[in-house]
């Protein structure tokens, strides 16, 4: 606590007033030394023996050791989802759901736990873990284990089938949000699945194994196999009958290359380079907090950040100013305490590609502006940074840089805002802040993105569909269309199938 002084009779006040330190204990975790591969509902040793060290970002500090799966172990885990199939696709799907139900009511049980070890393994300040990831993860299993006995009713006279075996490969960003995402709705439709988590954050993957496990979801329904993009590599060439893959545009591009031809069907999300568009008839104080959520939330390692400011010319310069201003008051530090809001970058990788095109932002002439903030010495972090004076051909731009760097451009007319929106091969998300419905309308309708936020920014709902256009990938995900891509229809064509 703060140091209280005495003013005369007033009541104590501190002399001080930043925050003081509230970390979240850990020790509602228990890490294991070592884990396996869940196969079949037990954990297996990888066959080859390979093995790798997934770290905190915050310290460096090894968390654990965690198994290299080889393309024989993902040949395993695809046939225990294979033989699991039978059974599990027959079962009614009020069965289904009760078991969707339960993974739902326990991820809520243990969400503490989850939360800790998601900042821990990933970077991200608690209080995103603690209030967003972890209850939309349990709210993805709600939602769907409500649609499992209502197949008929959701596509009617469509006759949905499971397809049958699900390979799912997720990023590093939202590890358990992401795998509730792909998860959730394959096992509603009646299919088995083998999910791939990201290297770099495998933890709260196998925690969620041992939900599995309480539970008592039948052995081989849910498999995880755990390595880097040789393991994922191995699943899309498996003998798996869909591939979900979220991650980069490039490796997806590969994906898709490999299945051209396979009959496999495939969703891919991928990246983005949002503009969040701000008018002149914007409320100014309610878009800065807009801007900052979309792009300092979980340190910009989001694919729909809002990564790119779009400004109306008349409210450049004040705009600007009060974003500065609160970009001030960000508490970038600890992920596990529960005042930050700018966590560790998740990887030294990361934080290697974030450097690089912060430089490039430089070279080409870009002003920066990062506000003062201490660094910790140890783990990966990136003070939260704004670049102004950007032209549209910069690389920062145009390009993912998946980091806290928001670039700021400006506009005259709602059409220039529209075409310079649209200027990039992505398109995921986009923002609008106006005070005028029908603007909003109008802009929506001409925003090449698959989600268009309103006077907000970075909301998800289990029952709102999200996806891209152009190279942000094909498919959606959750609400209906999310289960659509996880069902066969008698003689018809899918949705992103
Ligand atoms: P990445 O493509 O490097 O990795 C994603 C996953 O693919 C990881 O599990 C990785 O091990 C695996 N992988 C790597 N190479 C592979 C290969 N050749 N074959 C099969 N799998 C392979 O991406 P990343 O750096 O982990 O994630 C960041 C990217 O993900 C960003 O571009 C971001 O925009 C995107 N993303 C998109 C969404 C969305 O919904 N559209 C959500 C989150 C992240």
């Amino acid at each position: 606590m703060t140091e209280l002084d005495r003013r005369g009779d007033r009541s104590p006040v501190p002399s001080d007033w930043t925050y003081a330190p509230a970390p979240e204990s850990r020790d509602v975790v228990s890490l294991q030394e070592r884990y396996g591969l869940f196969i079949g509902g037990e954990f297996l040793e990888p066959q080859a023996g390979e093995r790798f060290v997934t770290v905190a970002p915050r310290d460096e500090e090894a968390l654990a050791e965690v198994a290299q799966a080889g393309p024989e172990d993902v040949e395993a885990a695809v046939q225990s989802a294979r033989d699991a199939f039978a059974g599990w696709s027959k079962l009614a799907g009020a069965e289904r759901a009760k078991y969707l139900f339960r993974i739902a009511r326990l991820l809520q049980e243990r969400a503490r736990e989850f939360a800790v070890l998601e900042s821990l393994n990933g970077g991200k300040p608690i209080k995103e873990s603690r209030d967003v990831d972890i209850p939309l993860a349990a709210a993805h299993f709600f939602y769907y284990a409500g649609w499992a006995d209502k197949l008929e009713y959701a596509f009617p006279n469509r006759r949905p089938k499971p397809l049958g075996v699900a390979g799912q490969i997720i990023p590093w960003n939202f590890p358990l949000l992401m795998l509730a995402w792909k998860i959730a709705p394959a096992l509603a439709g009646g299919n088995t699945v083998v999910l791939k988590p990201a290297e770099t954050t495998p933890l709260t993957a196998l925690l969620f194994c041992d939900v599995l496990r309480q539970a008592e979801l039948p052995p081989g329904v849910v498999n995880v196999v755990t390595g880097d993009g040789r393991a994922g590599a191995a699943l899309v060439d498996s003998d798996v009958d869909k591939i979900a893959f979220t991650g980069s545009t490039d490796v997806g591009k590969a994906i898709q290359r490999r299945l051209a031809g396979t009959g496999k069907r495939l969703t891919l999300e991928l990246g983005g380079k949002a503009a969040n568009i701000v008018f002149d008839d914007a409320a100014l104080d309610q878009a800065v907090e807009g801007i900052v959520n979309g792009i300092y939330f979980n340190q910009g390692h989001v694919c729909c950040a809002g990564s790119r400011l779009l400004v109306q010319e008349s409210i450049y310069e004040p705009l600007v100013d009060k974003l500065k201003q609160r970009m001030a008051t960000l508490r970038v530090g600890d992920p596990l305490d529960k005042n930050t809001d700018v966590g560790a970058i998740n990887s030294a990788a990361q934080l290697e590609k974030i450097q690089e095109l912060v430089e490039a932002g430089r070279a080409e002439g870009a002003e920066i502006y990062q506000p003062p903030c201490v660094l910790p010495e140890k783990g990966y972090w990136f003070a939260p940074t704004v670049f102004t004076n950007v032209a549209q051909s910069y690389r920062i731009a145009q390009e993912e840089i998946f980091g806290p760097v928001l670039s700021v451009l400006t506009f005259r007319t709602p059409e220039e805002a529209i075409e310079k929106a649209n200027n990039t091969p992505y398109g995921l998300s986009a923002g609008v802040w106006t005070e005028k419905g029908s603007r909003i309308l109008w802009m929506a309708d001409r925003l090449r993105a698959g989600v268009v936020w309103a006077n907000t920014y970075n909301r998800f709902d289990p029952a709102s569909p999200f996806g891209g256009y152009k190279e942000s990938g094909f498919g959606r995900e959750g609400g209906l269309h999310g289960l659509d891509a996880y069902l066969d229809f008698d003689g018809s064509e899918t949705f992103g199938g």
